[in-house]
């Protein structure tokens, strides 16, 4: 105990005095934030408190929320927000369940996102079934874990009656998963609080991770069409599953950097009408990632230049005068970008690791900070403690041993960013 209030501390005033450098907003002196007990109390509040943090992980997950189906618990966590004395609670035009938390000066303006939706459909069993310390259900860890880990903060913050300098503003946002595409995030960012955000915080999932690398996406949809016909009567014309053949051929040659890592995938591909017909459409789904921007753009490029190539050869190769077209439509995009593990904000997260005697693993992902970053807001995506498995399965569960880690992390990031006064 001795150790952990020694880091405690010694963090504590790394942090401060980040929080002082990073936000250039609050005039409080660094060490202040951490010399005051309330800090501590908050910390201790949530570790004897976990088990309403977990209670409310558990009801959020039995709320069905698909992507684009997300707004009963979106008005669940309004209710909460309401419960928990946060002020303009609201829910914004894209379905997004927002709180505010003012600060008493004119310090930074956090926003701490979680998402609401899920991967499944809304049939599914969402029951959360409980055995010692592991909770099993679909969305558990992804990303309800999150979910109760902000209302956990804002519980303690009360508890501890602590007043932030800066403002904190906590969202459960829609549109994370799939091809929701970051779609509530994307609308915080440049409609509902556009230019009012400094720094930007998502807690997502089990684990204590720390996602600082945005892996940039792309998937575009390619379909070839033509006139079709019959395969012996009107031999002859060119052939959309023929060209599509040729593109993915050529795809499956791209050459791509392992540093920073880059992918890519045609992850479906469909059409024709029967074995003795010549097709008169086929289509690719195809998903390319990269860690890089520039990569990125240039493996977009590549894919687009041998889809059209592939058309061109498949058109050339018959006299036919009838010729396939084709369709290259981009139905998802996530920008990519980095927040430097030389910043302020991943610094502050860091010592809120160590404060805790959490080994430090940064890493990359797709989250919901790809917005923020590709905006020029500094942003992290953080895990919310415990330990996941099988997130995106029926099977997802939880290991609550521990998890209270992850609250307090939250809480001290949050803290270290907003300062305290
Ligand atoms: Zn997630």
């Amino acid at each position: 105990m001795k150790t952990l209030s020694h880091r405690l501390i010694v963090a504590a005033i790394v942090i401060a005095a980040l929080s002082f450098i990073s936000s250039g907003a609050s005039a409080q002196a660094p060490t202040e934030i951490f010399s005051s007990p309330k800090v501590r109390r908050a910390l201790d509040f949530l570790k004897s408190t976990e088990a309403e943090t977990i209670n409310d992980q558990v009801k959020a997950c039995e709320i069905p929320a698909p992507t684009f189906q997300e707004q009963k618990r979106a008005e669940h966590f309004k209710r909460r927000f309401t419960e928990l004395g946060l002020k303009n609670v609201r829910l914004d035009a894209a379905g997004n369940a927002i709180g505010e938390r003012p600060g008493a000066g004119s310090g930074p303006t956090l926003v701490i996102v979680a998402h609401l939706d899920t991967v499944f459909p809304a049939e599914t069993d969402v029951k959360v079934k409980r055995q010692g310390s592991i909770l099993a259900g679909p969305g558990i860890g992804d990303n309800c874990r999150g979910l109760g880990v902000i209302l956990g903060i804002a519980r303690a913050l009360n508890d501890a009656k602590i007043e932030t300098q800066g403002k904190i503003i906590f969202v459960a946002n829609v549109a994370e998963e799939g091809l929701g595409d970051l779609r509530g995030t994307r609308h915080l960012l440049t409609d509902e609080l556009k230019g009012k955000i400094t720094h930007f915080i998502s807690v997502d999932g089990a684990g204590l991770d720390i996602t600082n690398v945005a892996v940039g996406v792309v998937r575009y949809r390619a379909t070839f069409r033509g006139p079709g016909g019959h395969s012996y009567g009107a031999f002859g014309l060119p052939s959309p599953i023929h060209a599509l053949g040729r593109a993915i051929e050529k795809i499956a040659r791209f050459q791509v950097p392992a540093q920073p890592k880059t992918t890519f995938n045609v992850g479906k591909i469909d059409g024709g009408t029967s074995v003795n017909s010549i097709a008169h459409t086929a289509w690719m789904e195809i998903d390319m990632r990269s860690e890089s921007a520039a990569e990125l753009a240039k493996l977009e490029a590549e894919f687009k230049r041998v889809t059209q190539q592939a058309l061109d050869e498949e058109n050339a190769r018959w006299a036919s005068p009838q010729k396939l077209t084709v369709e290259m439509k981009i139905v998802s995009q996530r920008p990519a970008g980095l927040q430097s593990p030389d910043s302020p904000m991943v610094k502050i997260a860091i010592a809120a690791d160590a404060a805790l005697g959490v080994k430090t693993k940064l890493t990359s992902g797709s989250t919901d900070s790809n917005i923020p970053i590709s905006l020029g807001v500094p942003a992290i995506t953080i895990d919310g403690g415990g330990e996941g498995r099988g997130a995106h399965s029926l099977d997802e569960s939880f290991d609550t041993t521990m998890s209270h880690v992850g609250t307090q992390r939250a809480l001290l990031i949050a803290l270290g960013i907003v300062g305290v006064r």
